[in-house]
């Protein structure tokens, strides 16, 4: 077969799967390239259609164009994440700047606006119903937003910002993980290791075996080495050391050092609103969001600051004293916050990690987010053998409704890898949509970098890693339930305030005494999780949650300071992240939940001016699980009310809309708050 060609219609498999071991790197750049002609050429039909624009000819048209291209980006995106290798890199960053000349080629193409601006003027004549008006309306702003009112001279220049801002965010993104692998803490005495479990170790044997260092320990940046060890470690210094370099990624001077990029990117985007007629880009951004305008934001941010930073110091008072208990010298730095958080944990709740952690196997886990997915909308999963997968630690599902038909293929990726990107997220290889009549039903992936098993345990998850499991869950059957006509309203495109609502809202169960029973078990015994440990989990819930939520807020500010400037500057970041933090008085002993040169979110991600957005849904999720907690958290009625308004929903009508549909009014942000231990 040539090169690509596999690209080029549906895959010839069970469920439309990606076929991975016929795919080779040497296809995606030749189906690439077949796939921006092919859209060219359907673009150029659209527009030279000599009917008057109509509804299915234009706007449907545009939406379902494209497929090969969209079925090459989905595979080759899912695996720059996941599966990434210098020649993945070096295709990405040779089409970064070709696609994103496709894209303004098309949405700054002035005759096919014309049907559309002509189509969304006289929408009222074409009897459209809910959702198809919600995508004309989508296209149409899309356009507008892209710059389509703009003269010649400006056209050209946003094509430059655009091709930079891509070719900066995916260089910041590159330079991450390179700092990210390129850094290892060798251990080769014994007695530095005191404090860490056996089960960490042995992990850190593995790792430097894996890096030829056999009878050595190495710990790295990746977030299951470095959190234990910052937790457990006896050795003040190392802690130090293995912190400073997690959190001065990007900040190094060296050839991956990020400050340049964020300078770069920060004044593009300005220049880019500013040419758009907004005064900032997070006033850009806003006028698609829930939020509708960075005040209401920051609104939001300093009403949860105002509650979180009293409680921080509080609790850092505390972790001073028991440090002083225990002999030091010293005042609490951000390095000793972890490790005399445990001692404090364990002192008030007599709640260890180590204890609990026999009890969350990753299967067990995976299984309990099936049952609660079973107990609330009716699913069923079934494991598929032998089909193929990108690499050997994936799995696939096929996902069932109730009545037994076909709702999606459903994939798991959960442990670190060299060639894998930090954190856990979800996506899709295909999307949901109607086409021809038939029900295209969706193919989702959660990728993770969970703790990995060992030669003596499976991999055996903590309470942290429980939660990100249950969440990006949350975000696959967004995807997977999703069930609306047209493919850009689909699963989670909608507002990025709104898409961490079904995330969120699954963590409530995560926890639930009646859901931790379901899964819970111990992975030696199979003895189910003892009430007494479920009620210390519970008891334990906010510990800590001044930190936890002074460093989100934190972040969350950095970014809204950021995409609130209103002059294109010479940043220097070092110092703007500093003022940021004085100027909310960011105590000493915690740092932001990402410094400015590792906030992938906000600079090579699509968070920017939108790091709020997780706790403007938790405005949401809270209020919602409100709903569950009243009726009973598996409550049939109230599940379906969530599934019929939200989840199958998409973007196909207003967020707010869809949402007191579900909840019959508008969210509470009390529950927030009391959410999070700050009220009762
Ligand atoms: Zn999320």
């Amino acid at each position: 077969m040539d090169k690509g060609t596999i690209f080029y219609s549906e895959f010839d498999t069970p469920y439309g799967m990606p076929p991975f071991e016929q795919i080779t790197n040497d296809d995606f750049r030749p189906a690439f390239d077949k796939g921006i002609e092919q859209q060219t050429k359907e673009i150029d039909a659209i527009v030279n259609n000599p009917e008057a624009p109509t509804f299915e000819n234009t706007i449907v048209a545009l939406d379902n164009s494209g497929a090969i291209l969209t079925r090459v980006s989905r595979v080759f995106g899912g695996l720059k994440g996941a599966e990434n290798n210098d020649t993945i890199q070096a295709i990405a960053e040779e089409m970064s700047p070709i696609l994103s000349e496709h894209s303004d080629n098309i949405s700054l193409n002035s005759a096919l606006f014309e049907r559309i601006n002509t189509l969304y003027k006289e929408s009222a004549n074409h009897g459209l119903n809910t959702e198809q008006y919600r995508l004309l309306e989508k296209y149409y702003k899309d356009f507008v937003r892209s710059g389509i009112m703009l003269d010649d001279e400006q056209k050209d220049r946003l094509r430059e910002i655009n091709k930079d801002l891509s070719a900066l965010s995916l260089n910041f993104g590159n330079n991450l993980l390179k700092e990210t692998n390129n850094y290892t803490l060798v251990i080769d005495k014994e007695e530095d290791l005191a404090g860490l479990s056996q089960g960490l170790k042995d992990a850190a044997a593995i790792t430097a075996k894996a890096h030829d260092m056999d009878g050595k320990w190495i710990f790295t940046l990746h977030k299951p080495s470095w959190l234990p060890f910052l937790q457990y470690a006896d050795n003040r210094d190392l802690r130090e050391k293995l912190y400073k370099a997690m959190y001065t990624r990007g900040d190094n001077d060296n050839e991956f050092d990020n400050k340049k990029n964020i300078n770069k990117i920060v004044n593009l985007r300005i220049e880019k609103a500013n040419m758009l007629g907004f005064a900032t880009h997070a006033d850009f951004v806003m006028e698609e969001r829930m939020a509708k305008t960075p005040e209401n934001v920051y609104k939001l941010l300093n009403e949860v600051w105002d509650y979180a930073l009293p409680q921080a110091k509080k609790e850092a008072t505390e972790l001073q004293a028991i440090a002083d208990k225990d002999g030091a010298d010293f005042k609490l730095q951000s390095w000793d916050w972890f490790y005399y958080t445990e001692k404090l944990r364990e002192e008030k709740y007599a709640l260890n990690e180590a204890e609990l952690k026999p009890y969350f196997k990753m299967e067990n886990v995976r299984a309990g987010v099936f049952a609660t997915a079973n107990k609330l909308y009716g699913l069923n999963f079934t494991k598929l053998e032998k089909v193929p997968v990108y690499h050997p630690e994936v799995e696939a599902y096929e996902v069932t409704d109730a009545d037994g038909s076909h709702v999606a293929i459903f994939y798991s990726d959960y442990f670190p890898r060299a060639g894998k990107n930090a954190g856990a997220w979800m996506s899709s290889f295909r999307g949901q949509q109607v086409l021809d009549g038939e029900n295209i039903r969706p193919i989702i992936y959660n990728v993770g970098n969970f703790t990995s098993p060992t030669q003596d345990t499976p991999s055996l998850l903590t309470l942290d890693e429980v939660e990100t499991l249950f969440h990006e869950f949350g975000h696959a059957l967004h995807g997977m339930l999703s069930n609306v006509n047209y493919s850009g309203l689909a699963g989670t495109s909608v507002s990025r305030d709104f898409v961490e609502l079904p995330s969120q809202i699954l963590e409530h169960w995560a926890f639930h005494p009646d859901v931790i029973k379901l899964y819970a078990k111990h992975y030696e015994t199979g003895e189910v999780i003892p009430d007494e440990l479920i009620e210390k989990i519970n008891r334990a819930a906010n510990f800590n949650m001044g930190f936890n939520t002074t460093e989100i807020v934190a972040a969350a500010l950095l970014d809204m300071n950021y995409h609130t400037l209103t002059q294109k500057q010479d940043l220097d970041v070092r110092k703007f992240e500093i003022n940021a933090m004085e100027k909310i008085g960011l105590i000493d002993e915690i740092i932001p939940r990402y410094r400015s040169t590792y906030f992938s979110h906000i600079f090579s991600g699509g968070y920017s001016a939108g790091y709020y957005a997780y706790l403007w849904a938790e405005v949401l999720d809270a209020d919602a699980f409100q709903a569950f907690e009243e009726k009973g958290v598996f409550d049939k009625e109230t599940a379906k009310l969530f599934r019929d308004n939200i989840l199958s929903k998409g973007n196909s009508d207003d967020p707010m809309t869809l949402y007191r549909k579900f909840r019959g009014a508008d969210p509470d942000p009390k529950y927030l708050l009391k959410n999070r231990g700050f009220i009762d």
